[in-house]
């Protein structure tokens, strides 16, 4: 027996044995940490999703357009395509709230963010700036082009029915639009497309 307690003494001190050891301590550290960096990349995916849709999937919050219209703009400019922006806010929407509540407010603005979703084609960069106004910037639309866009979707909001408000009781948007000059900056250009969504407000709405 004092044979086999020095084999076992022998074979803890060996080289193979603390080879062994390492490699499993290292297999292990390398297990925990893959499941970490996988848990974490999840994670930032959903925060990031979370941080630049909000009310509907697929639609941008005004951070995650402003951060994406630079370079569209870059991309208009090096392309020599016209580019328009559109403002859409909802008329007399304050109304909305007060007559049919905070909820039913929010499915109007969201139906409004669908109808804009699915309305602008495949390289138009649309969001929610907030509260019940939007923004599109429109590729290859010229102002005339920007126009045509704003009546389609003026014409299409007054026509849905919207959820939780009485069939005859539609409600109106007003837009305003400005087609991109070059080597203007986004926030002279939204000023033009703001004054003119002003304008329109002032000249009776819808
Ligand atoms: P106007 O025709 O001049 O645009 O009139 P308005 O009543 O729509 O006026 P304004 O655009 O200044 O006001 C927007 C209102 O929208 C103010 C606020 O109470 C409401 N609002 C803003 N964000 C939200 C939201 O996320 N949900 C709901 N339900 N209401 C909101
Ligand atoms: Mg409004
Ligand atoms: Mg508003």
């Amino acid at each position: 027996t004092m044979e086999t307690v020095q084999a076992g003494t022998d074979y803890r001190d060996s080289t193979y044995w603390a080879v062994l050891n390492a490699s499993v301590a290292i297999c292990s550290i390398i297990v925990a940490l893959s499941l970490i960096a996988a848990c974490a990349t999840d994670t930032i995916k959903e925060i990031r999703t979370i941080s630049n849709t909000d009310l509907l999937p697929g639609l941008r919050n005004r951070r995650a357009f402003d951060e994406e219209v630079h370079s569209a703009l870059a991309k208009s400019a090096r392309a020599s395509v016209p580019v328009s922006l559109a403002i859409m806010d909802i008329d007399h929407f304050k109304l909305v709230n007060d007559t049919y509540g905070h909820q039913t407010g929010d499915r109007v603005i969201a139906q409004l963010g669908k109808l804009i979703l699915e309305m602008p084609r495949e390289s138009d960069l649309s969001g929610r700036l907030g509260g019940e106004e939007f923004a599109g910037l429109l590729w290859n639309a010229d102002l005339a082009g920007a126009r045509l866009f704003a009546e389609g979707l003026r014409s299409s909001f007054e026509a849905q029915r919207l959820d939780g408000m009485p069939r005859k009781k539609g409600c109106t948007i007003s837009v305003g639009v400005a087609q991109w000059q070059n080597s203007e900056d986004f926030d002279d250009l939204y000023a033009r497309a703001d004054a003119a969504l002003y304008r329109a407000k002032n000249a009776g709405r819808n």
